[in-house]
């Protein structure tokens, strides 16, 4: 069946991907991308860029408006509130109906809520929307005490922006090194740090209630210790927006199931991006990803499966973070058993390593080092072995190694 009209639902980057692809690849079909949020925009700035101001709205969206009326996409304004896959149909809330020959699910996810006494009080806020940055810029302010739930990457880049406003911030979070799954020990050790050098207090404890009057909120922890504030923050992850694919019959398990093209159990429909996970063809159920490279990765071999072209090859996963003006990089996976190295640099650790026991590299991270994580990408991708005492020293470029 030749396919005349694609309806992407979620105009996140994942969405945007799948129909900037579609249209290089040649399809000259309808095409519609479909969000409450109208304009697709860019979320990494939201708790970076955006949220210091030094970015504003123009300056984080996907595209500039011309691009959408040259290249024939439309941008439908609302909310799907269910699906037809068998009519390949889309209901909106407000009753409109839109049809074509491919649905694809780009929804993305929700801000987790805490699910304690207080979590839901409508003063608790999230960060994942540009209204949230928006309305948490407009409560920053020297002196105002914000508490942030969640030190992972979200809400350590929130506290460092919100240093930049002069506010009180004080970081809580069960563990004490946060992102050690993430990056490694030593980085994450090192990074941690950081927030005690710019006047950001952390604090190790869970969030048991939340209370709120005239005097602010007080967090109560589960160390017995209250933490008092004039705002709370909390960042604890996503849940995958998986409800219009349930309720349409979908397989589903912590994310719209997808094969490597991207095709869900329905052949109608696929899935992209945050909302997305997928099961290999053997059942192996991958971790859903939630970073920015993997959402427009699997926009662009969405597109290449609807329009049946070969599949693009991607790289291990990869990822950044900004906070307290530096730059962290991560490839591959530095979680699990194997050989963890760490390269110094006066005293100082710069990046992680880990490698299997063949010699083989599974992850890498590095702090201020691009060119680093780069090289090992590439050390990942294409099965180089590489020496640990090489990868140890500073002064061997890792580019070298991955020749
Ligand atoms: C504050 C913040 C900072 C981040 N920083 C980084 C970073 O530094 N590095 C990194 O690698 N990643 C980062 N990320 C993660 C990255 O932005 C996400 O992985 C990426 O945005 C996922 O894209 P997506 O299209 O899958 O989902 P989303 O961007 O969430 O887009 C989903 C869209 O679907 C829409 N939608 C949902 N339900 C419906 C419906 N029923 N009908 C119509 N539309 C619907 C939503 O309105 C939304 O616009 C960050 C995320 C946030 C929130």
């Amino acid at each position: 069946m030749s396919i005349e009209s694609v309806l992407i639902i979620g105009g996140g980057l994942s969405g945007f991907t799948t129909a900037k692809e579609l249209r290089e690849r040649g399809f000259a079909g309808m095409l519609s991308i479909i969000d409450p949020e109208g304009m697709p925009y860019d979320r990494p700035p939201l708790s970076k860029d955006y949220l210091a101001g030094s970015k504003d709205a123009t300056g984080i969206a996907l595209a500039p408006a011309s691009w959408y009326e040259e290249n024939h996409v439309t941008i439908v304004t609302g909310t799907v509130a269910a699906l037809d896959p068998d009519a390949g149909t889309a209901t909106l809330k407000d009753g409109r109906v839109l049809a074509a020959d491919r649905l694809v699910l780009a929804t993305g996810g929700k801000a987790r809520r805490l699910s304690i006494p207080g979590g839901d009080l409508p003063g608790v806020l999230e960060l994942r929307t540009k209204n949230d940055a928006d309305r948490l810029r407009s409560l920053l302010a020297p002196g105002v005490r914000l508490a942030i739930v969640g030190a992972g990457l979200i809400g350590a880049e929130t506290a460092s922006s919100a240093r930049g406003f002069g506010a009180e911030v004080t970081l809580v979070d069960p563990v004490e090194i946060p992102l050690v799954p993430v990056i490694g020990e030593v980085l994450a050790t090192r990074l941690h740090a950081m927030h005690a050098e710019h006047q950001v207090r952390t604090v190790t404890g869970i969030p048991e209630e939340i209370t709120h009057d005239a005097r602010g909120y007080r967090l109560a922890l589960s160390t017995g210790e209250t933490i008092e504030a004039d705002v709370v923050l909390v960042g604890i992850g996503i849940t995958a927006a998986t409800e219009l694919a349930e309720a349409a019959g979908l397989d589903t398990d912590n994310g719209v199931l997808v094969d490597e093209r991207g095709a869900t159990s329905h052949p109608r429909v696929f899935a992209v991006g945050d909302s997305a996970r997928t099961r290999l063809a053997d059942g192996t159920l991958l971790r859903r990803a939630e970073h920015w490279e993997h959402a427009m990765n699997a926009g662009s071999s969405a597109a290449a499966a609807i329009l049946e072209q070969d599949l693009p090859v991607h790289g291990a996963s990869w990822f950044w973070s900004d906070r307290h003006g530096v730059h962290v990089e991560g490839v591959g996976s530095m979680h699990g058993e194997g050989e963890h190295i760490v390269r110094m640099l006066d005293g100082v650790p710069i990046a992680a390593f880990r490698l299997d026991e063949a010699g083989l590299m599974l992850g890498a991270a590095a702090i201020d080092g691009g060119l680093t994580v780069r090289a090992a990408r590439r050390i990942i991708d294409r099965l180089i072995k590489v020496d640990a005492l090489a990868l140890a020293d500073p002064a061997t470029p890792l580019k070298k190694l991955a020749r």
